[in-house]
């Protein structure tokens, strides 16, 4: 199926040629639409599967299409384990959004928190973030969270892994009640659907 069945606008279509990419891989194929009727996922996944654009481009969809947009507030946050993964997730949305009105930002512990909250400030849609900092730019009120469309929780498995688990849940417990949530997994272990349970609504699950 080519990219341009799977409900995507134009600026993004335009911004996947761009890139390169020719046909969506086997998990962008099963998790787009899914995503773009606005559904829970659970996704079992490695990197190199092409993981990041099956959530990142029905994220952008999505956001593009919402007919009101309040400034100043986060609208998707994308929880990684890692800053290195942060980076990643976050230079994989400038690409995709090139053609779009939507501002990103990465955020995450060991550098200067300064930058990040003039980014803040200067208003970010999309949010990929470590919890550790996360959290931290909360306490110090620096991020609101009452925007928040669509919770993303990629590589799930590693953030477990990592003790984050605690730190999830306070994020989860501030984020709006309605939303969007989006799981992605290496492997979906107890502990991993655990999470899931308490997380996700009705999820679709999917597997490659
Ligand atoms: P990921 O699994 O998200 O880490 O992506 C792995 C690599 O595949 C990245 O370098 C992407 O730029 C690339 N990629 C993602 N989707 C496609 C696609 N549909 N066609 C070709 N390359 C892709």
């Amino acid at each position: 199926m080519p990219f341009s069945k799977l409900g995507l606008s134009k600026p993004i279509l335009q911004a996947i040629t761009e890139q390169g990419y020719e046909t969506p891989t086997p998990i962008q194929a099963k998790a787009i639409p899914i995503i773009c009727k606005g559904k829970d996922i659970i996704a079992a996944a490695q990197t190199g599967t092409g993981k990041t654009a099956s959530f990142v481009l029905p994220i952008l969809q999505n956001l593009q299409d919402a007919p009101e947009v309040r400034a100043k507030r986060i609208r998707a946050l994308i929880l990684t384990p890692t800053r290195e993964l942060a980076i990643q997730v976050e230079e994989n949305v400038q690409a995709y959004s090139k053609h779009l009105s939507l501002t990103s930002l990465a955020m995450y512990g060991g550098v200067d928190d300064e930058p990040q909250k003039a980014a803040l400030i200067a208003g970010v849609d999309i949010l990929v973030a470590t919890p550790g900092r996360l959290l931290d730019m909360y306490t110090q009120r620096a991020i609101h969270f009452d925007e928040v469309e669509v919770l993303v929780l990629d590589e799930a498995d590693r953030m477990l892994d990592m003790g984050f688990i605690a730190d999830i849940n306070k994020v989860v417990e501030k984020l709006p009640e309605k939303r969007q949530n989006l799981l992605f997994s290496a492997t979906i272990s107890k502990q991993v659907r655990f999470l899931a349970k308490t997380i996700l609504e009705n999820p679709s699950e999917i597997t490659i």
